[in-house]
């Protein structure tokens, strides 16, 4: 680590025992502590100090007060804050990354060319909505107005965590939200150096502001909050279900960005050899913790032998290890619990009879220091078992196979969730066919590049609203209506 990139981190720690409140670094009132942990080998990165309901309503008041200024500010103010915001991400691209790596475990590669690239891509994102975006449309004589929703509390996890926050601080500041950001705090490093760009890009005092603490109390309290007009939360659903519950008394409105077991239908004309690589390492990216990863293979019959074989030599070059190391593919589990619950993920699909192509459990040869997971693919799965319709957030994948496209539709949809999806096929009118069946919030089809602009969010349990480009900007914005106006 170069000296730079070592102070950057060092200052980011230095602040954890503070809030980001009304423009400036303030100590806490809260007093518990909690540790962030390596996941890689159990050392202590550092400690925050939880903040508390006090710290709530003192971010939460600097957000109220900072409202109608920036509500009101020229939308050439807000896209050049955004555009600073944007150059000091890539600016701090090897800090940010090295923290995340610390924090949660991400592969320093991994870190490198998708968590802080696709983070600075939302904010971008955010730049291109906001420059065409029309505030104000007539409808014959009646006006159509947009206008921020208000004080936005955001709440987000620890798997993506800089992305998830760009994700939603970006649209909530372009459409003129002043927010309170609550992030994981499991991964509140690159959260606070986040805080520290926000700072030295200018944002206004109290335009953003942020309170670390538990989910059970500062989460809560947002949701609760009387002052906070919003809430969008990404997390598992049991916190999603508590904040609308806990919001349902201040109407507030609430998003909500939650889990998934998305689909990955291989039709039976698709290129095997190159989308069962790609679906492999799809569903295991980022160590199998993103809430769309695609961990239900559903393949023909007739394939399925040839499917395993190919997952099992795409498992074996895989390289699970230290992730500050350039050669890991996958580093640890980010955290103990999960790390408990994808083993006892594991031991429940062998009790239910799947067969283990290739994984199982415990953890690699030699890497018992830290939370490190085999890469498991089981095969021969029903729909029914536990393993194909419980979110794992692990390194683990089922094939199910299927005998008729129809049965195959049936099994994508056959789950509580709807979040991503995936279809691979040589015959693109019957791969859009099934794309269209499925009951998703997106749906990829041969493994396309990423698309930032694309809406995100699911159908059922998954979630309500969407995230990114127009989409995301406009959950941050009331719709008025002036009749007359013209
Ligand atoms: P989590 O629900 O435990 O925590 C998420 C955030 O919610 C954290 O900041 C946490 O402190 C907060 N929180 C917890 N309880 C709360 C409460 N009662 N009130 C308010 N806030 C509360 O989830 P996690 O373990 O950090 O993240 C993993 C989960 O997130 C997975 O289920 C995954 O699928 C989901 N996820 C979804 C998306 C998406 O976009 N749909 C993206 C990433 C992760």
């Amino acid at each position: 680590m170069t000296g730079v990139v070592a102070q950057a981190l060092q200052q980011a720690v230095s602040c954890a025992g503070h809030a980001y409140i009304g423009g400036q670094w303030v100590q806490v009132c809260g007093t518990e502590r909690l540790a962030v942990i390596n996941p890689a080998n159990g050392t202590l990165v550092t400690e925050i100090v939880a903040g508390n309901s006090a710290d709530l309503d003192r971010a939460v008041s600097a957000a109220r007060v900072a409202f109608p200024a920036f509500a009101a500010s020229p939308v050439a103010d807000r896209l050049a804050l955004l555009e600073r915001i944007h150059a000091l991400i890539l600016e701090r691209a090897e800090p940010l990354a090295q923290a995340l790596t610390l924090e949660m475990g991400a592969a320093i590669t991994h870190a490198r060319s998708a968590h802080v690239p696709f983070a600075a891509a939302h904010v971008q994102a955010a730049i291109d909505v906001l420059r065409d975006y029309d505030f104000l449309t007539m409808r014959g004589t009646t006006a159509i107005v947009r206008e921020p929703i208000g004080v936005a509390g955001l709440i987000t996890p620890w798997n993506w965590p800089l992305y998830q926050i760009t994700a939603k601080v970006a649209p909530a500041l372009a459409a003129g939200c002043t927010v309170v950001l609550k992030p994981s705090e499991l991964s509140p490093v690159s959260a606070l150096m986040f805080a520290q760009i926000v700072h030295d890009a200018r944002a206004p005092a109290g335009v953003f502001n942020l309170v670390n603490g538990t989910g059970s109390e500062v989460g809560a309290g947002m949701a609760a909050h009387r002052d906070i007009d919003m809430i969008s939360i990404t997390g598992s659903n049991r916190a999603g279900v508590l904040v609308a519950q806990g919001a349902a008394p201040t109407v507030k409105r609430v998003t909500q960005e939650l889990g998934g077991k998305s689909p990955n239908v291989l039709l039976p004309d698709a290129d095997f050899v190159r989308v069962v690589p790609l679906g492999v390492m799809a569903a295991f990216r980022n160590v199998g913790q993103s809430c769309s990863a695609p961990t239900r293979m559903i393949v023909p019959r007739a394939r399925l032998a040839e499917t395993e074989e190919l997952a099992r030599k795409t498992v074996a070059d895989i390289v699970v290890g230290n992730p500050a190391d350039d050669a890991t593919t996958l580093g640890p589990i980010s955290n103990s619990a999960q790390f408990q619950r994808v083993q006892a993920m594991i031991a429940v699909g062998m009790e239910e009879g799947a067969r283990l192509v290739c994984g199982g459990p415990g953890s690699p040869e030699g890497l018992d220091d830290g939370l490190y997971a085999r890469p498991t693919v089981f095969s021969d799965v029903s729909s029914a078992m536990r393993i194909a319709q419980e979110e794992i957030f692990g390194p683990v994948l089922v094939i199910i196979p299927y005998d008729t496209v129809d049965e195959a539709v049936a099994i994508a949809n056959d789950t509580v969730f709807g979040l991503g999806g995936h279809v691979q096929g040589t015959d693109l009118d019957l791969a859009r066919s099934v794309a269209l069946r499925i009951r998703t919030g997106q749906v990829h089809i041969n493994h396309p590049a990423w698309d930032a602009h694309a809406p995100f969010g699911g159908y059922k349990r998954s979630g309500n609203g969407r995230e990114y480009g127009v989409f995301g900007f406009e959950e941050f914005l009331e719709v008025k209506a002036i009749l007359g106006f013209a």
